[in-house]
């Protein structure tokens, strides 16, 4: 695996990979890698000639300076963990990424004020940005996201679109701890004492999976249950929210759905979900 910090040298790479008529497989991540990350590398590894991995803690897309300070940064540990599957890793500095006088923004419509966006303003301009670049720099023919951050997964599927880039998203499961917490950077910032109700956050969205399955077809209802479960484990709860997989509101549960979940443990936000298939 080499390691590249410099857009020029990796747009050089990427030109003769793309002359050679290679197919690359792109994953954009923020650092602080754990198996969640990895199965989307390996998973492009398997599908594709090459395989790029960004790392790139994006402060546009933090909108609080304090939850960037305090990102966790594990560069070498990173390394080491991805370099069987990965075939370069591009790990600029924000000078690079964004030097003096760097002007532009991608601005996502109504998908982007929802939910998340609701929480964080800004964030997914800030996300799409850096994605947009990317995608640019590593020409990917697929880019790999991660199910956990549905929003995020689907707002990059509706970029690509619109603005005719020819790569391919897919969208990768979410990756779990045996406890089934699901695997984040941020699991590092958790307290030992909130890592068990932490894990409580899968098993309420397990139990509305169940409550639909068994008949349970108002979204309000489902989306009250499961609060009630969550308000035992976190004091501040963003949101929780029943809805089609292209993330409208609905009222009645008449089709496949996803449940979101967004809420605070001991300071560290926690986000998960679950796609309930009728
Ligand atoms: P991040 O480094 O948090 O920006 O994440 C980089 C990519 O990894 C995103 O597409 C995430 O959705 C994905 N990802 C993060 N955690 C997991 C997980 N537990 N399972 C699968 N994919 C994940």
């Amino acid at each position: 695996m080499k390691a590249i910090n410099k857009i020029n040298i990796l747009q050089k790479i990427i030109k003769d990979h793309i002359l050679n008529k290679n197919t690359i497989g792109f994953i954009p991540t923020m650092g602080a890698l754990h198996k969640g990350h990895l199965s989307l590398i390996q998973k492009a590894k398997h599908e594709n000639d090459i395989v790029v991995v960004s790392i790139f803690v994006n402060p546009k897309q933090f909108n609080k300076q304090e939850d960037l300070d305090r990102y966790p940064h594990t560069l070498e540990q990173d390394k080491a963990l991805i370099q069987d599957y990965a075939n370069y890793v591009f790990c600029p500095d924000v000078d690079e990424m964004y030097p003096t006088g760097f002007q532009s923004t991608i601005h996502i419509g109504d998908l982007a004020n929802i939910l998340e966006g609701e929480h964080r303003p800004g964030h997914f301009d800030g996300m799409a940005t850096v994605v947009l670049k990317l995608l640019h720099l590593c020409q990917p023919t697929r880019i790999y996201m991660g199910l956990k951050d549905y929003q995020q997964c689907l707002i990059v599927e509706q970029m690509v679109k619109d603005l005719d880039i020819p790569t391919k998203v897919v969208g990768v499961p979410t990756v779990r701890e045996d406890s089934l917490l699901a695997l984040s950077s941020r699991n590092l910032l958790l307290l030992p004492k909130d890592k068990k109700p932490a894990a409580q956050i899968f098993v309420a969205l397990l139990k509305a999976q169940e409550l639909i399955l068994g008949g349970e077809r108002d979204a309000r209802i489902v989306e009250r249950t499961i609060k009630a479960e969550l308000e035992h484990i976190s004091k501040k709860i963003d949101y929780v929210a029943v809805r089609s997989l292209s993330l409208e509101t609905i009222p009645t549960i008449d089709q496949d759905v996803v449940i979101l979940v967004a809420l605070y443990l001991g300071g560290v936000r926690l986000i998960d979900n679950i796609i309930v298939r009728l």
